[in-house]
């Protein structure tokens, strides 16, 4: 583990509440008949060639399509700065490349919507991990400021990020 990855666990050791949309109890293993992510031994991943046990599977919707069916973020980037105008496409690229990148490794970590207003850039995930991920990706590729704000007695995680000139 390295140290992102440490300060990473750090911060999430500090959030209390767990998330609601991974409580449900699943016996079993399933298979989310909108995605095909694969739920077996207590975790949701992708589902890999090598898997076997699965055509069995019960049909369960996923949390992370569950989020997004009931446009339930679990975190949320906001993106403000002059330089967000400036470097719009730069921005809005590596935004689509950590997702890819947090999504491969991680079945339910997704972007659900990205809102775009005349002040600000939204970016709404399914996940904690991708909020987090999205911020310290903006800082090393773009400096600016970050700041994470986690929930006291919700499961989330607020993020926002500013940089002017
Ligand atoms: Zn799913």
């Amino acid at each position: 583990m390295d140290k992102y990855q440490q300060s990473q666990k750090n911060k999430l050791f500090k959030t209390q509440a767990h998330d609601p949309y991974c409580l449900q109890r699943v016996e079993g293993a399933a298979m989310c008949p909108q995605c095909d992510a694969v739920y077996e031994a207590g975790n949701w991943h992708w589902n890999r060639a090598e898997n076997t046990g699965v055509h069995n599977a019960q049909s369960v919707t996923c949390p992370a399509c569950r989020r997004i069916a009931e446009n339930a973020p679990a975190g949320t980037v906001t993106l403000s700065g002059s330089f967000l105008r400036k470097h719009y496409d730069e921005i809005i690229h590596l935004i689509k490349n950590t997702e890819k990148m947090e999504a491969t490794e991680h079945a339910l970590e997704r972007i659900i919507h990205l809102t775009d207003s005349e002040d600000d850039l939204v970016v709404t995930t399914t996940g904690i991990h991708l909020a987090n991920r999205l911020g310290h990706a903006l800082e090393a590729a773009f400096k600016g400021k970050a700041q994470y704000r986690y929930g006291d007695t919700q499961y989330g995680l607020s993020v926002t990020w500013t940089r002017n000139e």
